[in-house]
């Protein structure tokens, strides 16, 4: 959706199909951390009202990166940047309600219920998709922006594959009531917090707060202008988003059952309390109060990197290219900034300044370098990978005291908790 409204600034005409039946459809519960990377991109591509928009719907600004125990226990706190610029923040976001920023005014653009089954490219260099309903539609360029499974790579590179990165992840939302803030302390209400638990169960919670209350009325005390720029923005009226605590626990496969895809509601959230057994009875008790239709289990998994393949009138974007484990935190920022770098090269070819082949070839040449970093970087990142030293039975005791340890030194030295900071921002800007 932020190529689709990119090239539509930028003039050219796009269309999107999506597998969804309606811009309320899918399980898009969850939080995601927008940081410099894909605020900028967001910025070059939507339409300047709109990226306000975006800006007025996050929740609010974390304000730490906490590392805690299993036993809430403080490891280390580090204080994050201050929500004063527009882009150089980490943006705590809904993914529904970023879904419905993004679909906002393009309703002529985005065709519902249209799952992408293949495609032909044709020697008039136009390139047809098929979908399961028997239409199809004619274009100059087919982008993938399908996922991890995405049916267009699996017809365009068969020998790009994903694999499970070895570990699974119980996600659940909490509404965020006054009981649950009180089982909080401050600084884990006021920001992102790392679980590291014993015996190799890791958690991250976050807690989400937006500018409507439970009725989705807009809050009193709201900036004039949020409150003016929201009270106009027809996507509230679908997104049933409200104030939550939202957490995951992850740990390598051998921790869940075999079936443990198949599980939803109560029956996940049982299995999230059975491990964690031995953590402290408030985050117990925050689990125990998780809205069970929000429960998902996620089995991770990330990308095997290929060379580079010749241009066509097929590209590819996001995690249909480059699926990375959430360990940086980074799979839609970097889906984000394809998009805006898509956009530039798209731009040059309409104002005749390159080929489509050639502007494609030079985004395919600058994507994959920097998306399969991520790919690398991420899989090795708090315990995303199955062959963790965390998951390892005496080792892994080992592992958990050296990055309790690495946290701990480094929030209390101010030279490096300087550098972590920055680290946290600048990794997801554009200098690497
Ligand atoms: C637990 C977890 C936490 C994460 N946290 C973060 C984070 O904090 N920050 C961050 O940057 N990233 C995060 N990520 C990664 C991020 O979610 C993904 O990288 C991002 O969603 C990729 O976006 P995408 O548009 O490429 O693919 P997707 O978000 O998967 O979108 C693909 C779209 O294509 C549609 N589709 C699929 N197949 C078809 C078809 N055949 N026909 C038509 N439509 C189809 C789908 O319905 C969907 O709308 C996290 C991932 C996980 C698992």
């Amino acid at each position: 959706m932020c190529l689709a409204h990119g090239l539509r600034r930028a003039g050219i005409d796009v269309a999107v199909y999506e597998r969804h039946r309606d811009r309320s459809d899918g399980l898009l519960s969850y939080r995601i951390g927008i940081g410099p990377t894909g605020n900028k991109a967001l910025r070059r591509c939507l339409p300047p009202e709109l990226f306000d928009v975006f800006l007025a719907t996050c929740a609010r600004s974390p304000r730490y990166f906490t590392v805690i125990s299993e036993r809430l226990r403080e490891t280390a706190s580090f204080e994050l940047r201050p929500d004063t610029d527009p882009v150089e923040t980490e943006r705590s976001v809904a993914r529904m309600t970023l879904h419905q920023v993004l679909l906002t005014g393009m309703e002529d653009v985005v065709h519902f219920g249209r799952t992408f089954t293949h495609y032909e490219q044709r020697d008039d260099g136009t390139v047809t998709a098929h979908f399961a309903d028997g239409t199809t539609a004619v274009g100059d360029l087919l982008v993938a922006a399908d996922g991890t499974h995405s049916a267009v790579r699996r017809q365009h590179l068969p020998h790009a594959v994903t694999r499970a990165a070895g570990t699974v992840n119980i996600a659940v939302k909490i509404p965020l009531t006054d009981h649950v803030r009180s089982l909080l302390p401050e600084r884990v209400r006021q920001g992102i917090s790392l679980i590291f638990g014993s015996g190799g169960i890791m958690g991250v919670l976050h807690v989400m707060e937006f500018k409507w209350d439970r009725d989705g009325r807009l809050r009193p005390d709201l900036d004039p202008t949020d409150a003016a720029l929201l009270a106009r923005w027809p996507g509230l009226r679908h997104d049933a988003t409200r104030d939550y605590v939202n957490i995951v626990i992850w740990s390598a496969d051998r921790h869940f059952p075999a079936d443990v895809m198949r599980l939803r509601g109560p029956a996940l959230i049982d299995l999230a309390l059975r491990l964690t057994r031995g953590w402290h009875p408030d985050l117990r008790d925050l689990l125990a109060g998780s809205d069970p239709h929000s429960a998902m289990p996620i089995r991770v998994a990330t990308s095997e990197p290929i060379p580079q393949w010749k241009a066509s009138t097929v590209t590819l974007l996001g995690d249909a290219i480059h699926t990375m484990t959430p360990g940086r935190g980074v799979g839609a920022n970097t889906a984000l900034r394809d998009a805006a770098l898509l956009v530039e090269e798209l731009r040059q070819v309409a104002a005749g300044d390159k080929t489509l082949l050639a502007g494609v070839a030079d985004y395919e040449a600058a994507m994959l370098p920097y998306g399969y970093a991520r790919v690398a970087d991420s899989l090795s990142r708090n315990g995303t990978n199955g062959d963790d030293p965390l998951y390892r039975p005496v080792v892994g005791r080992l592992a958990l005291l050296g990055a309790r340890g690495y946290f701990g030194v480094t929030s209390r030295i101010p030279r490096l908790r300087r550098r972590f900071v920055d680290d946290f921002y600048t990794y997801r800007g554009e200098n690497d």
